[in-house]
């Protein structure tokens, strides 16, 4: 990145009382700058207490949604409209009607939804948390989506019934990551551990040391004394991780890139800051719905 963009950045921030939050699977020249860099939970309660008259949300549609809900009377800009999580769009709102319809049970959102889908749910989740809000849920038998595989991961840490809607719905970035790049990691490298995100499949999940949130790797990476850690998630973490940790190997389980992720750019940032542009709205009826939603799930955990 170049310095004057460092300094366009900087200034701007300052001049317009902004605040920019990143998610972990931001390019690094993004990170580099942000104020907050974080998992959804993370930057959901970073947009919950900021001052800042403006939020610069650096990451993909439902997040950017997520933090105007938060904030309704602030501005949530976001570099690239074009950044839309495609896992997001595998569910809707007459889908969770017509399971709740279905099983009768309460439904909870991974936060990877957009605000139609919030609105309708019990309470929300993210992958850090997931496990805390379907335990503390007063129901043996509970509804989450879209992720299959994250509905798997909470079924197993609580032994409850965790009903995926969608049937197959998954992230594509961390359905790449297959059983036979563990089994080639564990030959190669004998010494490494792996961990993997909860997005994962099943199978995948089983055979890693490790499996959490990209704020749960960080912490496993500076807790654990292993020299070599193969991580199985977006490149982004692992980038960053090889910059914050010089004295760790830390290898990527796969090359594995989340394209909306890198729709937003230092370029992009920039014009859209100094704009004030691609403003993010929610429709009041529904942002109010999709906000009790997020603070059950505040207040779950
Ligand atoms: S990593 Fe997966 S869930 Fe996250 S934004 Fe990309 S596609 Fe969506």
């Amino acid at each position: 990145m170049f310095v004057e963009q460092m300094f366009d950045i900087e200034g701007l921030k300052k001049a317009k009382n902004a605040v920019i939050l990143a998610h972990n699977y931001q390019i690094l020249p993004i990170q580099n700058v942000a104020d907050f860099t974080g998992d959804s939970l993370e930057l959901s309660m970073a947009a919950r207490d900021t001052d800042s008259n403006i939020i610069v949300f650096c990451g993909v549609d439902f997040m950017a949604e997520t933090a105007a809900i938060l904030n309704p009377d602030k501005k949530v800009l976001i570099p690239s409209k074009e950044a839309i999580c495609p896992m997001a769009m595998q569910i809707n709102a007459d889908m969770v009607k017509k399971a709740k319809e279905k099983y009768n049970a309460p439904f909870v959102a991974y936060v990877n939804t957009h605000a139609e889908t919030k609105a309708l749910a019990d309470v929300c989740c993210t992958s850090a948390n997931v496990v805390k809000v379907v335990e503390n849920l007063d129901s043996e038998r509970v509804l989450l989506g879209p992720d299959a595989n994250l509905a798997w991961y909470a079924a197993e840490k609580t032994g409850k019934e965790v009903i995926p809607v969608p049937q197959y719905g998954n992230c594509c970035v961390h359905q790449a990551f297959k059983v036979e790049d563990v089994m080639v990691a564990r030959k190669e490298h004998p010494d490494a551990k792996i961990i993997v995100h909860p997005e994962c499949r099943p199978d995948v999940q089983k055979l890693a040391d490790f499996v959490g949130s990209t704020s749960q790797m960080i912490k496993f990476v500076k807790n654990s004394n292993d020299k070599k850690i193969i991580i199985g998630t977006e490149i982004g973490l692992v980038e960053r991780l090889r910059k914050d940790r010089p004295d760790k190997i830390i290898l990527s389980l796969r090359e594995s890139i989340c394209r909306a992720m890198k729709k937003n750019t230092i370029d992009k940032l920039v014009r859209i800051l100094s704009e004030e542009s691609n403003v993010v709205k929610v429709d009041n009826k529904i942002a109010e719905r999709a906000k009790m939603a997020i603070e059950r799930m505040f207040e779950l955990c």
